[in-house]
């Protein structure tokens, strides 16, 4: 029983400590490798400046990668929910970002070149780029979003004014017939 519990937290801690998305070069010797996974926040370790945009939430990626001659070829999916804040009237909402069509080609030789270090390539820096170029700019919890003063103020003469009682008399009608 004992011997159970410590195997099942060691896996646990096991799991934790893959701090990146690592391609091995040598498993693609033969045949392409999917990858399916999370990378946590603190693994991507996103350089947010919008104070409307929180990450708190993983990225998923699914990918395909594929060794070609002078590259490697990555095609996936990347996929994240963010916590934003609508910078019109500060409702917090979640913002989806869905890469579908993600795709990366990292040739060997050139300007461009990847880094290979033990034969294995870290994909985690090409994630957390694109994902970043997902981030909304200024983020709305919808298009038209009227903007705190308009539709707080409204909404609050309302229920001060009109109201109270024309329900109450409404109710009293209602328990008359
Ligand atoms: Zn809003």
């Amino acid at each position: 029983m004992d011997g159970n519990i410590f195997s099942a937290g060691f896996s646990v801690l096991w799991h934790n400590q893959i701090m990146s998305l690592n391609v091995n070069l040598r498993h693609l010797e033969t045949r392409n490798v999917t990858l399916r996974g999370e990378l946590s926040p603190e693994e991507l370790d996103l350089d947010v400046r919008d104070e409307m945009i929180r990450v708190t939430q993983p990225v998923e990626y699914d990918i395909e990668i594929e060794k070609m001659d002078d590259a490697i070829l990555v095609q996936g999916g990347l996929h994240m929910e963010l916590e934003c804040e609508c910078v019109r009237c500060l409702k917090k909402f979640s913002r989806r970002l869905d890469l579908d069509n993600w795709t990366l080609h990292l040739p060997f030789e050139g300007d461009e070149k990847v880094s290979v270090e033990n034969d294995c390539v870290d994909l985690t820096s090409f994630v957390r780029e694109d994902i970043l170029l997902e981030f909304p700019q200024h983020p709305l919890c919808k298009p038209d979003c009227g903007g705190l003063k308009i539709t707080y103020g409204k909404s609050m003469q309302n229920a001060d004014k009109h109201e109270p009682k024309p329900s109450a008399w409404t109710e009293l009608n209602k328990l008359k017939l």
